[in-house]
């Protein structure tokens, strides 16, 4: 087991429709020196790519993408949630449905941000069916970014996002890849990486 998956199974918790809680170090309290940690791994992971920029979406994504941004030496920016259906001509806009809150917004991140040929490590803490991955990864394109790749903390392999966003030819790194978990007796399986 890595240094998350150790974690993971220390204060995960397993909720009822597939939903696990990490929310004691990683989405609402957050442990730095872990944050640090996952920072690191993504920077070796992605070794040999050219990253400009880190892409990230509001609001859990923010403050792991912060620290990946500073292990490259690059900008980070994160794509905002907008209820506005008036979006001017000034943003790249994706619409994401919430697999937590079952809700759809607008994501938008604005043309200021983000340059045609720009390279892009786009991060997210989790990857569940894949939707908030799929609009991030629309919106750099939509800008003529290349994308280096995707670096995600937890990947909920047993939800189809992490197999679908693979097939389009991405590489995504999961740090921890959950392929069972049980609410009832709070286990959790990992994949072997
Ligand atoms: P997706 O768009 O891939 O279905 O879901 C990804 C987004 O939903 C992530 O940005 C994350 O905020 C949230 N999410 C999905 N599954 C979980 C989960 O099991 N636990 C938590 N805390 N957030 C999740």
């Amino acid at each position: 087991m890595n240094f998350l998956e150790e974690r993971i199974i220390k204060d995960g918790i397993v909720k009822t429709g597939n939903v696990l809680k990490v929310d004691s170090f990683l989405n609402h309290q957050m442990d730095i020196s872990l944050i640090e940690e996952i920072a690191r791994e993504f920077k070796r992971r992605f070794a040999n790519k050219t990253v400009t920029k880190v892409l990230t979406i509001e609001a859990s994504g923010i403050g792991i993408a912060a620290f990946v941004a500073r292990e490259f030496g690059v900008p980070m920016v994160f794509a905002k949630k907008s209820k506005s259906v008036n979006i001017d001509g000034d943003m790249f806009v994706a619409e994401v449905e919430s697999f937590t809150h079952k809700n759809r917004n607008q994501v938008i991140v604005s043309k200021k941000f983000l340059h045609e040929g720009e390279r892009v490590l786009i991060i997210d803490d989790f990857l569940a069916n894949g939707c908030a991955l799929q609009g991030l990864i629309s919106i750099a394109e939509s800008a003529g970014c290349v994308v280096e790749g995707c670096g995600i903390v937890i990947e909920k392999g047993f939800q189809y996002g992490g197999r679908a966003i693979r097939n389009l030819g991405y590489q995504i790194e999961s740090l921890a890849i959950v392929d069972a978990m049980d609410a009832e007796n709070g286990t959790i399986t990992f994949r072997e990486q």
